[in-house]
């Protein structure tokens, strides 16, 4: 190595250091104006090496092996640290590619946009007589990640390829958007709020399903992004199932500690039994009293109905939540004929015009959402 080296062959080598750095690109040449110095001194010891050794055969013959293996040596010992430094950056770069890898895939979440994901149910909950909750797992290696997404989403949902899986009358899978209840951050798996229509296509699947098998799911599908206190008030106008979205929407706020958004919630259904979400619309109202409240309206209320009746109308919407001076928004989910009653009909994914309820009591297209 080179400690081992003769002295000349260590003048030798430090005299080579110079031109090896200023080789470096982009490094500033401060020894840049010295060099026809240098290169002066180095001829004149080139010289007087030449008469020393003419003169000095032995000595010659000497120096010039010991100059081969101080070339050897630190010829070696530049391959050595260029292979440590190329070890070394080898592991930098797999570090960083892996950090990137697993930053990636948590922010991603455990939905995917363009492709279906199986996700395992793993328990059920009866809601009511047509309603279900139904829990899922997104499978091992992905407990600590998210769904994905920003408040409020909704994601696809279709049965498995193969036997049994649901198809429409062209032969086509038959595909359903639905609405997580369970929180956005929550990991490992999601939850959803499930009315079964016995003569609808997918429900009927869903509801038969037993812990253990799976559902293919795809998204989120952002509908917009909530920006707290963008609004001073929201009014969520919703019938049967379509409460899921506002159920999303309003715990999403009323979690935000910056936010100080206000919510009226104008929920419909047939029956009492019908009510989705009752026991934790009730307990947000009682939490969030300043901040959120509850209208039940009931097609057949039962005797002593204390609630809103019939259809929601212009009327009920302006005495539930009379339009003042600041700035609000009125969010619809329900069955196509409601929605088309309080604000004209979605236009396939677009909102399509503003007509009905809402348009009729001076509302102006952005300050309505369909869902
Ligand atoms: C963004 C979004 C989010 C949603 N979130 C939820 C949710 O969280 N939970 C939930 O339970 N639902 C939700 N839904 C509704 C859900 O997507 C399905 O529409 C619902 O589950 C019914 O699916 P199905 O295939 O069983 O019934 P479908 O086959 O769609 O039939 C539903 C009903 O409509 C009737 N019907 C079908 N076609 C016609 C027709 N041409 N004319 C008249 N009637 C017809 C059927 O007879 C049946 O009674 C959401 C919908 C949207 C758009």
């Amino acid at each position: 190595m080179l400690s081992r080296a003769s002295p000349l062959a260590r003048s030798a080598f430090r005299s080579a250091q110079p031109v090896a750095r200023r080789g470096y690109a982009g490094a500033p040449n401060a020894a840049a104006s010295n060099t026809p110095l240098f290169l002066g001194l180095a001829g004149l010891a080139g010289l007087g090496g030449y008469v020393y050794l003419q003169r000095n055969p032995s000595i010659g013959a000497k120096a010039k092996s010991e100059l081969h293996d101080a070339k050897d040596q630190a010829k070696s010992k530049f391959e050595d640290v260029k292979g440590d430094a190329k070890a070394k950056l080898d592991q930098v770069k797999g570090e960083a590619k892996a950090a990137t890898a697993t930053a990636s895939t948590a922010a991603a979440g455990a939905l995917v946009k363009d492709a279906w994901v199986p996700f395992k149910l793993e328990s059920v909950e009866n809601y009511n007589h047509n309603t279900k909750i139904y829990h899922f797992t997104f499978g091992e290696g992905n407990e600590n990640k998210s769904r994905g997404g920003e408040i409020p989403n909704a994601l696809l949902v279709r049965s498995p390829e193969g036997d049994g899986e649901v198809k429409d009358a062209k032969g086509k899978p038959v595909i359903r958007p639905y609405t997580p209840i369970s929180g956005n951050d929550q990991k490992g798996g999601l939850s959803l709020m499930i009315k079964e229509y016995k003569d609808g296509l997918l429900t009927p699947y869903i509801s038969a399903m037993k812990p253990g098998s799976e559902l293919l799911f795809k998204g989120p599908i952002p509908k917009f992004k909530y920006e707290p206190n963008q609004i001073d008030r929201g009014l969520c106008v919703s019938g049967g199932s379509g409460v899921t979205p506002m159920y999303q929407l309003i715990t999403h706020s009323l979690s935000l500690p910056e936010d100080k958004t206000k919510w009226t919630l104008v929920f419909s259904n047939v029956t009492e039994a019908d009510i989705l979400l009752r026991k934790e619309f009730d307990a947000l109202a009682k939490k969030n009293p300043d901040r959120f409240e509850v209208k039940y309206v009931l097609d057949k209320p039962p005797k002593g109905w204390k609630g809103e009746t019939g259809f929601v109308t212009p009327e009920m919407i302006s005495k539930v939540f009379p339009k003042g001076d600041d700035r609000v928004k009125a969010f619809v989910c329900g069955p196509p004929p409601q929605v088309k009653s309080l604000a004209g009909p979605k236009d396939g994914p677009r909102q399509g015009e503003l007509l009905g309820a809402f348009k009729d009591l001076g509302y102006m297209a952005d300050e309505v959402f369909k869902f």
